[in-house]
């Protein structure tokens, strides 16, 4: 239960003077809510900048295309003529000079009202020249000595959305601050000292009616005070959840690895250095008594799969079940043909379950995988239907993890006991960003590339030349080798398999003039089968040119496909590039990667084109990814900022990220049940920031 002291911050807005239904709507809006916000959303809502009116120059001396106050005596009106679109006109002056205060389209009556012949007055707006004569267009506020005397000067300027007015969202937040309670203090003295923060009432309070200009800076005291709180209340909930997930005295997820020697015996290949520490260290993970949470980063091609499939035999070998959730059908079935034969000469069951899997064969698999029938289970979403009950889940590996969402991982963990987890990622996420998503996670990198590969020769080409690239595709399908010819999408935003096909079936119809039934295509909207049989033929040299939509991005192997042309290639973006680049250069044959743009190229484009020319080392596109698009990008979330996080920035707040974990990490040791003063301040944090989800795991305090 929500402390009650709480209560006021989380009324609706509506309960505020002022806000009806259409304001309901824009902020609704405005504050990405399907739910009337709430007063703690108005609050939490930061200003984006300040505009100073404390600066009033003599009209002289006030600088055009600045944002002005000026004081003024208003000396005469000059209405437009009756029927006329031309302005109204007031004509103002300090002893310096005149100004033209000019009002289209006003209301008659209106300006007389607000500009009374004779009177002083003060008024704030932009400055422009017109005729040599300083002038301002609609002014944003004209006030009297009465209404000036009461200003502090410094207003906020707020993020807004069409149709919401400045002055009602300021009225909304001023109202809402009035509701704000004493609030405990949550932060330790060592911190709040070391880092200097003001408390929480202050800092919201600042922020909102700053009294300096940089008050409402975000790496100024204010801001960076409620950062901290936020990022605090996310460790606090990450690591509590995380510390509640302790196996049950001993339980242990590895066996005796002889399953796991049976595989190793069966992969015509030798693991690599790092395939080997990942899988020692997964072990080790799954030996311990607080529940496994550890990525495997490794670029594409890099062999993650089978790490995945030797922690899986750990699993099995101790009489337990592990599931694979992979992001599309593709992919799923793309690990189950690498990990099937492996595992049945071992003597592991595995299974695979899609959209695809219904009705009876469904039926049948979901009774074996409640039977404990079934050791590993790779799959879709499907995975975390409400219907599919494991006998003995105790491994959940995610494939691609920031393709899902925390829900979605904590969907498939909740269907077994204390699971462990697992992910598998191609793209490195940032340090920052681990530990923000999902707190202290261990990290394993697959750095070395599997023995024997040979690098990609990757060139940009103008579309213009188009036709020496179908030349060149040409004689390369006559010399028997693979080829991709990949087209985006018309519309990336749109979800997978409402995609627009234009381009990949006109190139498709196109490139079967020239070449015949040696092509195929592949793309969203193709059902699963059908799917499989062109990817089938291809793997089986059948077909020696597909044409393919972003469905081949990830985890489909073909070792022996060489060549990709990546049409378009400057509507994608750097990862995805990347992704796309690591379907060939799989086997022991140089391959080679054609970037056909067309032009101009912006610079943006020209940018990624460079990058993904210059090197296919994964870690370093990220890190030009990251700098060329922002962090939130890194997760597929187009937005600056961190997602799910209102207030923090990883740009400005990284320390801020590390120090809070930091100090959750220090509470979870000192206190874990949140007990006493502190620990009811601690709850109270986490109710503030709807962060309460693991207060229910620690029990009463
Ligand atoms: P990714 O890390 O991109 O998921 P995969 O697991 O799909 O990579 O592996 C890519 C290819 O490399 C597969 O064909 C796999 O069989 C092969 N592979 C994996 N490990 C090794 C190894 N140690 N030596 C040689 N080939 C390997
Ligand atoms: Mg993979």
């Amino acid at each position: 239960m929500r402390p009650s002291l709480l209560n006021p911050l989380f009324a609706q807005v509506t309960t505020l003077q002022g806000v009806g239904p259409k304001q309901d709507k824009l902020l609704r809006y405005l504050l990405d809510r399907s739910e009337t916000p709430r007063l703690v959303d108005l609050l939490l809502h930061l200003p984006a900048s300040v505009i100073d009116r404390r600066a009033r120059p003599k009209i002289r001396d006030a600088a055009v295309g600045t944002m002005v106050t000026l004081e003024v005596t208003v000396d005469r009106h000059r209405p437009p003529p009756r029927n006329s679109r031309a302005p109204y006109l007031v004509y103002a002056s300090d002893d310096t000079g005149d100004v033209v205060l000019t009002f289209f389209r006003a209301q008659p009556g209106y300006v007389e009202k607000l500009l009374p012949v004779g009177e002083k007055r003060y008024v704030s707006g932009t400055l422009a020249m017109y005729d040599g004569i300083p002038q301002i267009v609609h002014p944003d506020r004209v006030i009297d000595e009465a209404g000036f005397a009461k200003l502090s000067g410094i207003d906020p300027v707020y993020p807004l959305t069409e149709g919401l007015a400045i002055g009602s969202l300021r009225r909304a937040i001023a109202q809402a601050l009035t509701k704000l309670p004493e609030l405990p203090e949550w932060i330790s003295p060592e911190v709040l000292r070391r880092c200097n923060f003001p408390p929480i009432q202050e800092a919201l309070t600042r922020v909102h009616v700053p009294i300096e200009l940089t008050d409402i800076l975000p790496d100024g005291p204010f801001w960076s005070r409620l950062a901290f709180d936020e990022l605090l209340a996310g460790q606090l909930a990450l690591a509590l959840i995380r510390a509640t997930l302790r196996r049950p005295a001993g339980v242990r997820n590895a066996g005796d690895g002889h399953l796991r020697n049976r595989i190793i015996d069966a992969l015509p290949y030798a693991l690599t250095k790092s395939q080997q520490q990942a899988v020692a260290a997964i072990i080790e993970d799954l030996r311990q008594p607080v529940r496994m949470l550890r990525l495997v980063q490794g670029d594409v091609g890099s062999g993650k799969t089978v790490v995945a499939l030797m922690a899986a035999a750990a699993v099995a070998e101790a009489g337990k079940q592990a599931a694979l959730m992979a992001p599309t059908e593709i992919l799923a079935r793309q690990h189950i043909k690498t990990i099937a034969p492996l595992a049945e000469r071992a003597g592991m069951r595995v299974a695979i379950l899609t959209g695809r899997e219904k009705g009876k064969e469904r039926r049948e698999l979901l009774a074996r995988l409640e039977a404990g029938e079934i050791d590993l289970l790779v799959g879709t979403h499907a995975l975390i239907q409400d219907d599919v009950t494991y006998k003995a889940l105790a491994l959940a590996v995610v494939d691609e993890q920031h393709r899902f969402g925390v829900r979605e991982r904590l969907a498939l963990t909740s269907k077994g006991e204390a699971v462990d987890v697992l992910v598998l990622s191609a793209t490195p996420i940032p340090r920052t960003l681990v530990l923000t998503y999902f707190g202290d996670m261990d990290v394993s990198e697959l750095r070395e590339k599997p023995a024997g590969r040979q690098p990609i020769d990757t060139r940009a080409v103008p579309m213009s030349r188009i036709e020496d690239v179908m030349d060149g595709v040409g004689r390369a399908l006559g010399a028997g080798k693979l080829v991709y010819w990949i087209c985006p999408l018309v519309d990336e935003s749109e979800a997978e398999g409402t995609e627009h096909l234009t381009n990949a079936t006109e190139r498709f119809e196109s490139l079967q003039q020239r070449f015949g039934d040696r092509v195929g295509l592949v793309h969203g909207q193709m059902k699963g089968t059908e799917k499989d049989r062109v990817m089938a033929q291809f793997a089986a040299h059948e077909i020696g040119l597909l044409v393919a939509t972003t469905v081949v991005e990830v985890g489909v192997d073909v070792p022996a496909a060489t060549i990709m042309v990546i049409e378009n290639a400057e509507r994608f973006g750097l990862a995805q590039l990347h992704q796309l680049r690591g379907r060939i250069g799989r086997g022991s044959e140089a391959s080679t990667c054609l970037l056909l743009y067309k032009e101009p190229l912006g610079e943006m484009s020209k940018a990624r084109l460079k990058v993904i020319r210059e090197t296919t080392d994964g870690f370093r596109i990220a890190e030009e990814d990251l700098k060329l698009r922002g962090e939130g990008d890194v997760l597929g979330i187009r937005q600056s900022g961190l997602p799910g996080y209102r207030i923090a920035r990883s740009e400005v707040h990284g320390q801020l990220i590390t120090q809070a974990r930091d100090e959750a990490l220090r509470i979870l040791k000192d206190n874990p049940k949140l007990k006493g003063e502190r620990g009811e301040a601690l709850r109270v944090l986490l109710y503030l920031y709807e962060r309460d989800e693991a207060v229910p795991l620690i029990g009463a305090g």
